[in-house]
């Protein structure tokens, strides 16, 4: 169970220079995350503790996974995600248990940056979830407040969570001594998605010509996760036409077919 449940990177390669256009919130956790592990003399010498846990929370797609991990490769943690809707729907103590596991996976791994994915599946407000009322989703989420109740703040493990439900979430979680820094990862504005434009089409091989500021402007609404299709979408057109080198109309064509196809799904969900 803990193999499929818990993924553990002892080495994640994703680096802040993957990363575009979330820079403040880059730097938020680069202080609250990798500072803690890199010098923790400088918490002891001025006498205080580092933030316990901290939040991530935004829409979905927009480099909140990727931030944890690059945080964990720059320290050379190692880093173990597991998602709250994984311990949810469990035999009753399983996932209380998990959780048990992963803080001890996470202290033999140390330094570790243990990555909590959906947090809301086992933190919602009674009210807003279903399964939330259920005695054991509460137990689960007990347990992993007595975890982070119970450990050194000057140790060598770091928790992030993340969530796109921020509203939903019970406001336990986020008392002092707990998830108590909250990081908001917005959806990036045109620049931001210039720069991860840019990220993204490093490996690509593109045609003279190709520059992204007007796509930029133009896909408003569009995440980071979004972008990355779109710069796959359009080397598959390339392949498709029998080129080698990517133009300017394949981001275009790879664009629209994006678009059409979630429109597509959406009538299919309805
Ligand atoms: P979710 O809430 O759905 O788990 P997330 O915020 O954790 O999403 P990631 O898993 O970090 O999103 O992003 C998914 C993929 O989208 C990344 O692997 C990356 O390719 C691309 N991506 C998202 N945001 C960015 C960004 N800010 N810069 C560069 N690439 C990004």
């Amino acid at each position: 169970v803990r193999a499929r449940v818990m993924q553990v990177d002892q080495s994640p390669s994703v680096t802040y220079q993957d990363i575009g256009g979330i820079e403040e919130q880059m730097d938020e956790v680069r202080e609250t995350v990798e500072m803690p592990l890199k010098s923790p003399e400088m918490f002891e010498d001025v006498g205080i503790d580092p933030p316990s846990g901290v939040l991530l929370h935004g829409p979905p797609g927009t480099g909140k996974t990727m931030l944890a991990k690059a945080v964990a490769n720059e320290t050379d943690a190692t880093f173990i995600k597991m998602a709250g809707s994984e311990l949810v729907h469990k035999f009753i103590g399983e996932g209380s248990k998990l959780v048990r596991d992963l803080f001890d996976l996470a202290r033999q791994e140390e330094p570790a940056v243990v990555f909590i994915d959906e947090i809301d599946a086992i933190a919602a407000k009674r009210t807003e979830s279903k399964t939330s009322g259920d005695a054991e989703v509460q137990r689960t989420m007990m347990q992993l407040l007595s975890e982070m109740d119970g450990f050194d703040d000057r140790g060598e493990i770091r928790i992030i969570a993340a969530t796109n439900r921020f509203d939903m979430l019970d406001r336990a979680i986020l008392r002092p001594g707990r998830f108590d820094r909250l990081i908001e990862v917005p959806k990036p504005d045109a620049d931001g998605r210039r720069q991860i434009f840019q990220i993204h089409t490093r490996d690509m091989n593109l045609a003279d010509g190709v520059e992204f500021d007007e796509l930029a402007e133009e896909i408003d609404e569009a995440s980071g996760a979004d972008v990355k299709a779109i710069c796959t979408e359009a080397g598959m057109f390339a392949i498709r036409d029998g080129r080698t080198e990517v133009q300017m109309t394949d981001f275009y064509d790879a664009w629209e077919k994006i678009q059409q196809d979630e429109s597509e799904e959406e009538d299919v969900s309805r």
